[in-house]
């Protein structure tokens, strides 16, 4: 056996109060049984006590490591079986549906078909609750109705104009309390003329600004289809001629029916407004409101409206 060649260099480690000479090898030279910690260790071994290096030596980027002799190593402890079954038990577990308890055989949290169950019932919750809402909604609306109808202070207001846009003016307005009695229903002859129906109308706004505002004052609430379209055009009309309108309570009849009929519009997230089906004037659409919140409330019984011109 040929001698391994070495550059010399030595290291003094000192062992028990023995000092021991290791020297070098290069790392070319080493026999097969002279292995780094790190080889030992995957081969399953590690240092016996005590054990020294037998030599050192450099890796390709000159780092130096010890050498030790294969045979002098021990085997590493093995696992007791105690621990064994822990380790297989927790390899277990990890490969285990922590849904419905299944074994799959790779690691997991969920299987497929738990994870598509939770899906479902997510979706199921989400639903339910949806639809608790929508009973609530429809719950607060009847409520509002009752309440409605038991306010003998409440009224109900609905008006006619010659549009929609903002230069249009209101050329009928009505009033009514919620037993039917009428409080207003009047023709108004606005400042453009649009037809002779509405050229003939007698009066004006100005003459009869105060009685209006007299009568929503008066209210407990004034009950509107649409409060933001109508208060804009009373609010408008009345500008034209300098006048400005009190505050007053609104509440929108609109909305509550909204809630009430319960057709949900994803699009707008809300629900959707329904179409008054009133009538061609604003005492017809005052009395359809009137007939809402009785449907509303429950009222199945026609409607005994005293609907006359005061
Ligand atoms: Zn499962």
């Amino acid at each position: 056996m040929k001698p391994l060649r070495t550059n010399g260099e030595s290291r003094t480690l000192s062992l028990d109060g023995q000092e021991v000479v290791i020297g070098h090898v290069y790392e070319s030279d080493k026999p097969n049984h002279f292995m780094s910690k790190a080889t030992l260790n995957r081969l399953g071994l590690k240092l016996a006590t005590n054990q020294l290096p037998v030599a050192f030596t450099y890796n390709a980027r000159a780092r130096q490591y010890w050498l030790y002799d294969q045979s002098q190593a021990v085997p590493k402890r093995k696992l007791s079986a105690k621990q064994w079954t822990a380790l297989e038990k927790a390899r277990q577990v990890a490969m285990t549906c922590r849904g419905c308890g299944q074994f799959v055989g790779y690691p997991i949290k969920i299987c497929e078909g738990c994870s598509r169950k939770r899906r479902v019932a997510e979706i199921e919750a989400e639903t339910k609750l949806f639809f608790e809402r929508l009973e609530q909604a429809k719950i607060m609306a009847i409520a509002w109705a009752k309440g409605v109808l038991a306010d003998s202070r409440a009224v109900i207001l609905n008006s006619r104009a010659t549009g929609l846009d903002l230069a249009s003016e209101v050329i009928q307005l009505a009033i009514i309390k919620v037993d039917g009695s009428v409080l207003m229903n009047q023709l108004i002859k606005p400042q453009a003329s649009i037809s002779n129906e509405a050229e003939s109308a007698q009066p004006t706004w100005p003459e009869l600004h105060d009685p209006i505002c007299h009568l929503l004052q008066a209210a407990s609430v004034v009950i509107i289809y649409n409060v933001e379209l109508e208060t804009r055009l009373l609010a408008q009309t009345a500008k034209r001629y300098n006048l400005a309108l009190p505050q007053f309570q609104t509440n929108c009849a609109m909305e509550f029916y909204a809630e009430y009929y319960g057709e949900w519009s994803d699009y707008y997230n809300a629900f959707r407004w329904q179409k008054l089906m009133g009538g061609h004037s604003a005492m017809a659409d005052c009395v359809a409101t009137l007939e809402l919140i009785r449907e509303m409330a429950g009222i199945t019984i026609s409607t005994t409206l005293r609907v006359e011109n005061p």
